[in-house]
């Protein structure tokens, strides 16, 4: 089995797996606090049940074991306050009305808080979810506050093993990886270019400069940006002898990026549930170290991802540092939203500063990814929507959640101005709770997978 040096740099990111694991060890405290202790980050809304597979029948692929099952909160008197519809909706009125999508559109340099009266934030308002931002990367998945959302405890329905396995949980895992398969665009003459403007060629949804793009796009699908990304590592210090030994095959660097995040939430999702595993004979629950060689010791590339998704998700939370500052977490519990804005700044302020860990920068930055760049959003998008077809309750709260917060930090890294905010999408309150909790799940992978490495290291004798 090939093992990564320590000291490598992970690739395609700007941090050693060293590194990683030592920021973890600071920081996995303040996110295991945030998301049990307090009721904002330790609660969730969304559609668990209400919407249908949108791409197969899924009645054969349902679980129906008791771990599979999820406990909603079905009496109003169990959601914590900051979570109640009928407190998210209160204020909404002629003096705190949302600004909606249409006004920022049309006035996106007014601060969101414009319309909401003083000391409202956009968290403490009835969300319209229904609404679409042309810039999100997941479909939005909390029914409106209005349409009352299934509630669910985190706390009480922890990921981990649920036996879900067999036709139905591979159908969904190779749809999502399905949606990694890029095509390459047409090639397009200027005659078809033209005539696309009437709708008429089969090309008919892009506009002659997309046209270009799609053009030029054929011609850099090589290998350029990766090869940058490792030169620049090199040149900040790094011993390209030590450089992450994964082999890539021959794409760019944004294609490959779709499919680490993709498996890398896999590789997450298998780690807590072999650290988390019950042992059906005895009806225990603990750690399989057999589970986690079969699935993650064997393929140094998943483990690999693993870190490459938390530098990614690190860099996010770190460039939202000032949303944050910003940020009103309305629980109408003054003291409880001062120790949750502290706790979640104590964990920014640790974060390092600027793309240190995660550089978004080198990606669609060549005018012509403009398609690829849509292409991306649209493709994890139909990641989001995959997850209505998985047949288990918690799998799938769980996948939603970590789903919408993958989407969330790509949103954040790829839409948002780190030095001019006025622009930003918004970030709904479930992104931000759905971007901390899919923080924390990697935070756990990154414990489990040092703890499982110790425990072959002991049973082989290595050290
Ligand atoms: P699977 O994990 O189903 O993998 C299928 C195939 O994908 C493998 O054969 C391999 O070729 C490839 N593959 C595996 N891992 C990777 C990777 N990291 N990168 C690239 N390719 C890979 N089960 C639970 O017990 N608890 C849960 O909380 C849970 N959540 C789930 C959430 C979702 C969204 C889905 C789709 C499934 C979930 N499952 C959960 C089921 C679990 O992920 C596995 O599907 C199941 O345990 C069967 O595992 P398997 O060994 O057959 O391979």
């Amino acid at each position: 089995v090939v093992q990564f040096e320590p000291g490598a740099i992970v690739s395609d990111a700007c941090a050693s797996y060293d590194t990683l694991e030592q920021l973890n060890e600071a920081i996995h405290p303040y996110l295991h606090s945030i998301t049990q202790n307090t009721d904002f980050f330790s609660h969730y809304r969304l559609s668990l049940y209400s919407k249908k597979c949108p791409f197969w029948d899924d009645e054969d692929g349902m679980c129906g074991n008791r771990a599979c099952a999820v406990n909603t909160l079905d009496n109003e008197e169990d959601i914590p306050l900051v979570w109640r519809a009928k407190e998210l909706g209160k204020l909404e009125g002629p003096t705190a009305q949302h600004p909606g999508r249409q006004q920022q559109r049309e006035h996106p340099q007014k601060p969101l808080q414009g319309g909401l009266g003083d000391q409202v934030d956009e968290s403490c308002v009835v969300e319209y979810d229904d609404e679409c931002d042309e810039r999100d990367y997941c479909i939005p998945d909390d029914a409106s506050a209005t349409a009352k959302g299934d509630y669910v405890s985190l706390v009480d329905n922890p990921e981990r093993f649920t036996g879900y396995a067999g036709v139905g949980a591979h159908q969904v895992w190779e749809a999502i990886y399905r949606e990694n398969c890029f095509s390459k665009p047409p090639k397009v003459d200027e005659s078809s270019a033209q005539s696309s403007l009437g709708g008429a060629s089969p090309f008919g949804g892009f506009n002659p400069q997309q046209l270009q793009a799609a053009n030029q796009l054929r011609s850099v699908m090589k290998d350029q940006a990766f090869g940058k990304t490792v030169k620049s590592a090199i040149a900040k210090g790094a011993d390209p002898a030590r450089l992450d030994p994964v082999e890539f095959d021959d794409t760019c660097l944004e294609k490959r990026v779709f499919h680490r995040v993709v498996s890398g939430m896999h590789a997450s999702i298998s780690t807590h549930l072999c650290w988390d595993y019950m042992n059906q004979t005895t009806g225990k629950w603990s750690p399989n170290l057999a589970c986690y060689e079969q699935r993650l010791h064997k393929y140094p590339d998943r483990i690999s991802n693993i870190y490459f998704n938390y530098a990614l998700i690190m860099r996010a939370v770190g460039k939202i540092k000032q949303h944050i500052k910003d940020y009103t977490f309305c629980s109408e519990d003054p003291e409880q939203d001062k120790r949750t804005k502290n706790s979640v700044l104590r964990l920014a302020s640790a974060l390092p500063d600027g793309p240190e860990v995660f550089d978004e920068t080198v990606m669609f930055r060549d005018p012509d990814t403009v398609v690829l760049k849509e292409d991306f959003r649209n493709r994890f998008r139909n990641v989001s929507r995959i997850m209505d077809c998985v047949g288990c309750d918690k799998c799938r709260l769980w996948g939603k959640i970590q789903t919408n917060g993958y989407g969330t930090a790509l949103k954040v890294l790829f839409e948002f101005d780190e030095h001019d905010s006025s622009k930003d999408p918004p970030l709904r309150r479930t992104e931000l709770v759905a971007l901390i909790n899919t923080m924390h799940r990697l935070s756990h992978s990154l414990t489990a997978i040092k703890e499982f490495r110790q425990m072959v290291e002991d049973r082989d004798g290595i050290h």
